[in-house]
Parts: structure tokens; C-alpha cells; sequence
């Protein structure tokens, strides 16, 4: 077991606090790293060596000179991806192959920042005002970023914030989850090593009650959150009391429509990653399956075929599909979530997955994917973010009416249908409430392309040029000058 201290000031710091945190692997329960739990005196630390970097070196840095860095950044991780992805599946229990996938998205986000970091322009403004003026406004730093990110994606949240922040010139006191902060860890110590100033990355350990502080402190400028709806409430609640900015990137209880149309193989291939992909531990999962009362028999069938193909087992293990949820806490709730359907008249229907032998007798937090049929719509389970491997299957006869079962409910980050009408595909697109849409795929992601949600699922976008434009501020400059 090692210890690690928070990362501030380009070095690691013992911790202020006098509490430890255990992160342990959640296929074993063996522990893995204590940690700090950081309290107000290392969270001052931490926004103190921000500060004092945008106000030194950093802050007179070049566009080039963040360029540069960040591309630096990007070969470091991309030399090294294979530890990063190693730490996040043994402390969060995301399977090696898919963390391992994410190394082209994460690497081209870097890349990708860094290119914009030579793109932030102003304008001059045609004024109407008596006299001659000049006036022209300029993209300043938002200035000291408090990024706060959950355990089920711990790089990629991380790198999704941190690339657009440095290369807008902002420095950053990251936050990582609790469950999953090795990674982000190692991550400060490739920033320093590829040179830059000290204080520019820092990261702070601890669970929700250093987030909380770290949201509240007075040297935090703007806020970049990921995490639960009613912890991004709970931020906006503060930040709006101290007029700071933010962005948040919350849950959902995504609607994924089956038409009788579609091509039912692909839909089926589809709906089955949107569902079960992390063990159901995505923002985006496509938890609700409405399909068309015509085919739902033979569509659980197809989904059926499909997993059959697949595995339940430790995160480790290169032929693992399904990984273990990452706590107890998390497995628990999805139990009690399935007991009070059931409860209530749903039915739990089972899919022939392949298990890792090691586990019929113990399941821990692992998780079998099921779905859920005769379930109805006002279920907590067909309400509530489950996060974990469980998909409702609901019917439905018309477009009409699946337009509006899917736009019911607090959430709106993401949703989907699988169709072969084009017309269908655009007007159903543009009825539905959510952040993004995919028309006959799932889970699609891009460095330039913006996501985020509304309702429930969040306040701003991440990816694309919006997502570095809300770590800056326009100044408007006015000179008056004799004509
Ligand atoms: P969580 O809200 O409990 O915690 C997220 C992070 O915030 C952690 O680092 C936690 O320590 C911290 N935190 C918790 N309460 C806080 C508070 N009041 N103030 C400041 N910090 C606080 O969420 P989780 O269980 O770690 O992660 C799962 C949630 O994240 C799900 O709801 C999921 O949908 C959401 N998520 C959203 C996206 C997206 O892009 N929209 C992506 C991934 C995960």
C-alpha cells in the first residue's frame, strides 16, 4: 500500500488534515493508497500556489508557450497511458480494455487545447459613442479553476477540464473523486515535468466535504464540476452566493428509442453498450429502452445474442466486458432501486452473460446486466439515476407518445433512436430534450464536439471551442484618441 500526498506547488505536500482516506480496489476490497483528506488549511495551500502562479511567470506565458506545454503534456501521457489506465480500472474497477480505449480521446484532448490555446481572439467594436474611441475587447484567464470530477471516468473527466482551463491561462486546484485520484495524481507530476511553473496544477484529495470547501474558498474564480445532480446544486447554491462562475456536468436517465424501422441488429448491438458499457456507471447510459411494442420480444432476444458473447469479470482481466461496481454503496443502491420495481409489479429479465468463475460464490459489488420489463414510467427505477447495469424496457405505440415519455422527468443530458426514416430521425432529434442525440449510434464523443445537458443534467458544455471560452472573461478596452 502506498501513501500519496496532495500535489501543490509542484511537489507533493504532506497532508495538513489529520484524517486518512483508504481508496481500495473494489474487485478485492484490498486497500490500495492512503491518501489526504484534505481540510481548510491544504485547500488554502492549494488555491494560495494557484494564485501566486497567475500572478507570476504563468500568467505572462505566450499563447505558443501554453501550446507548447500542453503538447508536452499530451506526449507524456500518451508515453505513459498504460499506468494511468491501470490505476483508474484497479481503484474504480473499469475494465483494462475500456480504460486503456480512452487514451486516444484523452491525448487528443490535450492536443486539441492546445491548438485552441493560439485561437483565443478579440475583436475590435464598431462604436457609435460622440468623440473617437478605439475600443476593442480581449479573452483573459477566468483566473484559479476548482475542477471537481466523479470516479467513473477519472482521467478522462480530469483531462477533459484541466486541457481547456491551462490552455485558456488559467491554473487549476483539481478535486478527484475519493474512489479514483491515483491517476490524477500522476497526471500533476507529468505537468511539472514538462515544465510547467510550479502552482500552475495542483491537485487536493478528499471526498465531498473538500469539494465543499474548495467550492466555497474566496481565491476560486470559476468552478468546473462533474458529478451527481444534487451535488452540482449544491455548487451552483455557493457559487451563486459569491457570484462565481461555473460549469456542470451532472447526471441522467437517457431515453433510447427503438422504431420498428431501424436496423435492428445495430440497434441491438447499440442499446446493449448504451445500457451496460462501465457496468452502467455512465452519465449517458441509455437506461431507458423504449422499443416498439411490435418487435420487444424479438428485440430482447437480438440484445440477448449479443451479450451472450460477453463477460463479467475483474477489471484487470483482458477478456473482461463488466467490471465490478465501484463500491458497495453504488451495488447496494442498485438493489434496493431493482427490489422496489419488483415490489411494485416489474419483472427482472436475465441475460446468458459469461461470469468469471471466481465469482459464483462470491458476487461483492459485481453485477450481472439485467433488464427490467412491466415496469411503468413514474418507478423511482425509471426515474432515478441508477448507475449501474440495469435498462427498463418500456413499449410504446407511437412517435408522439414516445416523444413525451421521453422528455418526462428531471433529466436531459442525453438520448438516442434508431431508425432507417430520415424524416423520423430529424423531427424526433429536434422534439427531444437533451443535450446531445444520437440518430442510429450511442455514446459518440469528440474533443470538438460540445456536450453537456439541460434540466436536471447540467449548465454549460465541455469539448469545442464554448468549453475553453467559459474558462475566460472578455475585457473591452476604450481609448479615446484625437481624430
Ligand atoms: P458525486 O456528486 O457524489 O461526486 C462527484 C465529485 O464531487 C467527487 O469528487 C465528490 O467528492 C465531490 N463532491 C460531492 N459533493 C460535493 C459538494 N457538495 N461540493 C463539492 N464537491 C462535492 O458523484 P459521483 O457519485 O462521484 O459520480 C457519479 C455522478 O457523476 C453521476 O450522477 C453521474 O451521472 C455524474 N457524471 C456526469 C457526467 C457528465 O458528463 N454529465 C460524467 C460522469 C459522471
Amino acid at each position: 500500500m502506498i501513501e500519496v500526498g496532495n500535489y501543490i506547488g509542484g511537489a507533493h505536500a504532506a497532508g495538513l488534515g489529520t484524517l486518512s482516506l483508504t481508496s481500495s480496489a473494489p474487485d478485492s476490497g484490498d486497500p490500495l493508497a492512503t491518501l489526504v483528506d484534505s481540510r481548510e488549511a491544504d485547500v488554502d495551500a492549494a488555491v494560495g500556489a494557484a494564485r501566486r502562479a497567475l500572478r507570476g511567470e504563468w500568467g505572462r506565458w505566450t499563447p505558443m508557450q501554453r501550446n507548447a506545454l500542453l503538447t508536452r503534456v499530451a506526449d507524456l501521457v500518451d508515453e505513459r497511458y498504460d499506468e494511468l489506465a491501470r490505476l483508474d480500472s484497479q481503484e474504480y474497477g473499469g475494465p483494462i480494455t475500456r480504460t486503456r480505449a480512452n487514451r486516444a480521446r484523452v491525448v487528443g484532448l490535450l492536443r486539441y487545447y492546445a491548438g485552441l490555446a493560439l485561437q483565443l481572439e478579440g475583436h475590435t467594436v464598431n462604436v457609435s459613442t460622440p468623440g473617437d474611441h478605439h475600443v476593442f475587447t480581449t479573452r483573459q484567464p477566468a483566473g484559479v479553476v476548482a475542477a471537481i470530477v466523479p470516479w467513473n471516468g477519472p482521467i478522462g473527466s480530469l483531462i477533459w477540464k484541466v486541457a481547456p482551463a491551462l490552455a485558456a491561462g488559467c491554473t487549476v486546484v483539481a478535486k478527484p473523486s475519493e474512489y479514483s485520484s491515483l491517476s490524477a495524481l500522476r497526471v500533476a507530476e507529468y505537468v511539472t515535468e514538462a515544465g510547467a511553473p510550479d502552482g500552475v496544477f495542483n491537485v487536493v484529495t478528499g471526498a465531498a466535504e473538500t469539494g465543499r470547501i474548495l467550492v466555497g474558498h474566496e481565491g476560486v474564480d470559476h468552478i468546473a464540476f462533474t458529478g451527481s445532480s444534487n451535488a452540482g446544486k449544491a455548487i451552483a447554491a455557493t457559487a451563486g452566493a459569491q457570484l462565481k462562475t461555473y460549469t456542470l456536468e451532472l447526471g441522467g436517465k437517457s431515453a433510447n428509442i427503438v422504431f420498428a424501422d431501424a436496423d435492428l441488429g445495430a440497434a441491438a448491438r447499440g442499446s446493449v453498450a448504451a445500457a451496460f458499457q462501465n457496468s452502467g456507471q455512465i452519465c449517458s447510459a441509455g437506461s431507458r429502452l423504449f422499443v416498439h411494442e411490435s418487435i420487444v420480444d424479438e428485440f430482447l432476444e437480438r440484445m440477448n445474442r449479443q451479450i451472450a458473447g460477453m463477460r463479467v469479470g475483474f477489471s484487470l482481466d483482458e477478456t473482461t466486458d463488466f467490471g465490478p461496481l465501484a463500491t458497495a454503496a453504488q451495488a447496494a443502491t442498485v438493489d434496493t432501486l431493482l427490489e422496489g420495481a419488483v415490489a411494485q409489479g416489474a419483472r427482472i429479465h436475465r441475460f446468458d452473460v459469461r461470469v468469471d468463475e471466481r465469482l459464483h460464490r462470491e458476487m461483492g459489488n459485481f453485477r450481472l446486466p439485467v433488464a427490467l420489463v412491466e415496469t411503468t414510467d413514474d418507478m423511482a427505477v425509471n426515474r432515478r439515476e441508477i448507475f449501474g447495469p440495469v435498462v427498463s424496457v418500456l413499449p410504446f405505440s407511437s412517435e408522439e407518445e414516445v416523444i413525451e415519455r421521453s422528455n418526462a422527468g428531471d433529466f436531459g443530458l442525453a438520448a438516442g433512436l434508431w431508425t432507417s426514416d430520415v424524416d423520423r430521425a430529424l423531427r424526433v432529434s429536434r422534439a427531444l430534450e437533451a443535450g446531445t442525440v444520437w440518430v442510429n449510434c450511442w455514446q459518440n464523443l469528440d474533443v470538438a464536439a460540445p456536450f453537456g445537458g439541460v434540466k436536471d443534467s447540467g449548465v454549460g458544455r465541455e469539448s469545442g471551442v464554448e468549453h475553453i471560452l467559459s474558462f475566460t472573461r472578455t475585457k473591452t478596452t476604450w481609448m479615446a484618441f484625437r481624430g
